[in-house]
């Protein structure tokens, strides 16, 4: 391609509505732009990365004998209703796009396929013989997220590969789950990612176990956990670890005792002299499930420690039946804002015990009357612990399970941390990374096919519900995931399995005819030998042109500049920005034995 002819405007400034390198560079160097929130053209530079990246994910995908096929993005409710996540999708979490079409039905933009597969597996699978297969598609996904941001890495409309697989038992499930890992490996290889595989929780798409694919930069939205020999890694949502123990608390009285201004665990500690170890905190949240119930759920955990979200998000949709709901609306915690809907009398914040009691609760229709009480296993095993008294300004020391306060059920809430023991192996300490998810396969189970009824004859002849696993690789937002983790100060240095081009041949003066003319014929040269080749044409100053090709990316540049005289043309590497005078001849062998290498 000839730049002099290709529509590529490139930005000297970096863009206000980016914060991201990779978010700056990509816009500066005109692989995107921004159409509305969320919403970014590919323009042909960036199409060229995405289809390389594409066909990388096909290759290995269709090593694997998964068959690809391409699925609806308008998708009716009715499916979703069927697996029960049309609501939740559509109103409580707002993800999903949907519309009425001009006859009144109502569909949803896919923002996933689970039940468009589900439904075509339903009437197409009979029997164990067909089993197992394996379905994917390279698609525009639509999510209206909460917080678009950061260019194609969290955008509205963006491209998935989304795979779907269906089994006849368990242990073919896993066989497929373990190939998805490895292909996805590879994939993450080839495209020269730093990457690693954590365990994740498995989310509103639901199923036993799950595992991201993290490129590893500080920019990531994601923290991980992981020990040094990797024999343990997880997302912090998921994580398990062994928190330090308790200090032996030196109260050996239960006793009340004026603890002013200390509604914090570290005012209490310092005027008490006792650890952070040796309190049991209250946290308070609130949970409106989709039957707009809510729930009042006191949490009582270890004064050093912070609940998981996450995790207590799950063990309340575990405990959602118990208040006649299915699924969580919203969770967050119920500070003083969200009291004044439901408390009788105002609450001792800050002094509150694991009693508190249940008539602070106003009797409002709509609203669980008793505390859902919690206890994260931190304050299982407490002695002599101090806590609230559940009056402003005074704690309670000595205070024991069983005899001062009764122990709620014990559950793991605690969020894990770098610096706390592994469970698989004490001897090492968790450490911490920041990483972005490209890829997040899971093993679903039959959670979809039960809910649908697609099921299947065994050889025995029973009917059974399919088992399924699914296996989503974000491809728009690799591509910048990898521009984040591979730029320098002058702009991208894209890995040559996916630089939209290979070589970019720089004529500093377009004016100088024999400079045009050795450009001009490397040009076809590299052409016709297969290199992908950008020829900087552009009627420029040789100063902007080198800017515009560190800027843009591409693997290797040629210059033919001064060295041309003595028959010779300048090779720049640009990630090592090494120069090399190769002669003119030899370049052609020269780029192909690099570019092969
Ligand atoms: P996240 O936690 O980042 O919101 P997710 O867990 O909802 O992602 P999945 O449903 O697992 O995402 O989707 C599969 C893959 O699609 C993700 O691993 C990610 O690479 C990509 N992806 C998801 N949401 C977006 C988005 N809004 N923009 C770009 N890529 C996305
Ligand atoms: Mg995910």
């Amino acid at each position: 391609m000839r730049l002099s002819q290709m529509l590529w405007v490139t930005l000297r400034e970096d863009p206000a509505e980016a914060e991201l390198p990779s978010h700056k560079l990509l816009l500066r160097a005109g692989y995107i732009r921004r159409v509305g929130s969320g919403l970014y053209a590919y323009l042909p530079l960036m199409w060229r990365v995405l289809q390389k990246i594409s066909a990388i994910v096909r290759e290995e995908m269709n090593a694997t004998g998964a068959q690809e096929c391409l699925l609806t993005q308008l998708q009716p409710a009715e499916l979703w209703q069927e697996s029960g996540r049309w609501d939740t999708y559509t109103k409580a979490e707002g993800i999903m796009f949907a519309l009425t079409d001009r006859a009144n039905r109502e569909v949803g933009l896919g923002p996933t396929h689970e039940e468009v597969i589900t439904a075509i597996a339903r009437e197409t699978i009979r029997s164990y013989r067909q089993l197992p297969q394996h379905l994917y598609q390279i698609q525009t996904k639509f999510r209206d997220e909460i917080r678009p941001r950061f260019g194609l890495m969290r955008g509205r409309e963006f491209i998935m590969k989304d795979g779907y697989s269906f089994h006849s038992s368990e242990s073919s499930l896993k066989e497929t789950y373990y190939e998805m890992d490895r292909a996805y490996r590879k994939m993450f290889d080839r495209c020269g990612l730093k990457f690693r595989a954590v365990e994740a929780d498995s989310g509103a798409i639901g199923g036993s176990g799950s595992q991201e694919f993290m490129v590893l930069a500080e920019a990531g939205e994601d923290d991980i956990l992981f020990t040094e020999d990797s024999s343990y890694a997880a997302n912090v949502e998921k994580a398990i670890s062994l928190p330090p123990d308790a200090i032996p608390s030196h109260f050996d009285k239960f006793e009340k005792i004026h603890t002013p201004k200390s509604g914090t665990i570290e005012s209490v500690c310092k005027l008490l002299k006792c650890d952070s170890t040796q309190v049991a905190k209250q946290v308070l949240y609130q949970v409106v499930y989709d039957n707009g119930t809510t729930v009042l759920v006191l949490v009582s955990i270890r004064g050093d420690r912070d609940v998981n979200e996450v995790k207590l998000q799950n063990e309340l949709t575990k405990l959602s039946a118990n208040y006649g709901g299915k699924a969580i609306i919203n969770l967050q915690v119920a500070d003083t804002d969200p009291q004044q809907k439901w408390a009788h009398s105002k609450l001792p914040v800050g002094y509150i015990s694991p009693n508190l009691e249940d008539s602070y609760i106003d009797k409002v229709a709509g609203i669980a009357p008793k505390f859902l009480r919690l206890a994260d296993r931190t304050v299982e095993h407490l002695q002599n612990f101090v806590t609230g008294a559940d009056e402003a300004d005074y704690h309670v020391v000595g205070a024991n399970w069983g005899k001062d306060f009764t122990l709620p059920t014990v559950v793991n809430l605690d969020k894990a941390m770098a610096g706390d023991r592994a469970e698989n192996d004490p001897s090492q300490i968790l450490q911490t990374a920041r990483g972005i998810e490209v890829g997040h396969i899971f093993q679903l189970g039959t959670k979809y096919s039960q809910a649908m009824k697609a099921t299947f004859t065994n050889e025995q002849g029973e009917e059974l519900p399919l088992v399924m696993g699914c296996y989503g690789l974000g491809v728009s937002r690799l591509a910048q995931a990898a521009v984040e983790q591979s730029h320098d100060k002058d702009g991208i240095i894209w890995n040559k399995a996916i630089a939209p081009y290979h070589v970019i041949v720089t004529v500093p003066n377009v004016g100088d005819a024999k400079q045009m003319e050795v450009g001009e014929s490397l040009y076809i040269a590299l052409s016709t030998a297969g290199v992908e080749v950008l020829l900087d044409d552009r009627d420029e100053r040789a100063g902007v042109k080198f800017k515009d090709a560190d800027l843009v990316g591409i693997p290797y540049r040629v210059v033919t500049g001064k060295a041309i005289a003595d028959g010779k043309v300048e090779i720049v590497n640009r990630a090592t920005k090494v120069a090399t005078l190769v002669a003119i001849e030899s370049v052609v062998d020269y780029l192909k034995n690099e570019l092969s290498s």
